[in-house]
């Protein structure tokens, strides 16, 4: 399987498929991690409120690989934002993730009524343009909040991680992305399970003699999606991985989409603090 690196709008490199920690038990979390290195997974998603970057952090340091052939990503908690407590909480992620420089920070959630994405955004560019991070981006911002980014001229997110799955085809966020180059980022990409049972997706499968999950993530690898599947079994993680080899044809793609119901599993970003 050859997963696909996508060009961020800062020129940097991210491997379309990783593996998402959300949810895994920091018990488990090294071995999870390992396992994923092991089958050639290269970019893992986590997040300060998992309470598992020591874990990935642990499974990095003891992993063979170069610094430079791994992808980290995590995040900001929504209790941290604002200029120096942003500063602040990137020192305490970057130690437990044992990392000089992190490969992507996200704002996790715009929370509007605090309105203080836009000085947290501030410290973000400050932490690139230190030589910190490589990319900077944000998750679960709405057109309007990513507009209010670009109206204060400030750096043009390079992600932004949103929930996206046959359930929830995001239309209006992706052309906006795709308008302004920013990479669309999946979260729950599975839908955590809840659409493997939806006719379109089986007939998919059966015809490509695949699991319902890995025709789900072929129609995300073929939209463009960049997206982390999160799994602690082996041979799921394998399964997921090799998602990579299956090429659907338009139809389809057409067909997955047609799912789309605007069905969030997850909080709404208009009110989630
Ligand atoms: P997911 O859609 O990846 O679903 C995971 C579940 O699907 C697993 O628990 C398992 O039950 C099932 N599954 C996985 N692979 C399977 C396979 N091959 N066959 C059968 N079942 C399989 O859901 P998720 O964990 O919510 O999302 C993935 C990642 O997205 C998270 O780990 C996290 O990194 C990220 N995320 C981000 C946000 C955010 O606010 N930014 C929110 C939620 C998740």
């Amino acid at each position: 399987s050859a997963i696909r690196d996508i060009a961020l709008n800062d020129g940097v490199s991210i491997p379309q498929l990783g593996l998402g920690v959300f949810q895994v038990d920091p018990a488990e979390t090294q071995a999870n991690v390992e396992t994923a290195l092991e089958i050639g997974y290269r970019h893992i998603d986590t997040a300060k409120i998992y309470g598992n970057e020591a874990e990935v952090g642990a499974a990095l340091s003891a992993s063979d690989l170069p610094r430079e052939d791994l992808f980290v990503t995590t995040k900001l908690w929504n209790s941290d934002q604002g200029h120096d407590s942003t500063l602040r909480a990137f020192d305490t992620s970057m130690e437990k993730l044992g990392l000089d420089v992190l490969d992507l920070y996200l704002i996790h959630w715009p929370t509007p009524q605090k309105d203080t994405f836009v000085d947290t955004w501030k410290a973000f560019e400050q932490l690139k343009a230190d030589g910190r991070i490589r990319s900077i981006g944000v998750s679960n911002f709405r057109v309007e909040d990513l507009q209010k980014l670009l109206d204060a001229g400030l750096t043009v997110p390079s992600v932004n991680q949103i929930e996206l799955h046959p359930a929830l085809t995001q239309t209006e966020l992706r052309a906006f992305h795709d308008e302004h180059g920013i990479a669309t980022e999946a979260w729950s990409p599975l839908a955590q399970g809840q659409v493997f049972e939806e006719p379109a997706i089986t007939q998919v499968a059966q015809a490509h003699g695949a699991s319902p999950a890995q025709v789900i993530l072929a129609w995300h690898l073929a939209l463009g999606n960049i997206v982390f599947p999160k799994s602690v079994t082996p041979q799921r993680i394998a399964d997921n991985f090799a998602a990579t080899d299956i090429e659907l044809t338009p139809d389809e793609i057409r067909s997955i989409s047609g799912v789309n119901r605007d069905e969030r599993i997850g909080p709404d970003p208009a009110a989630f603090n």
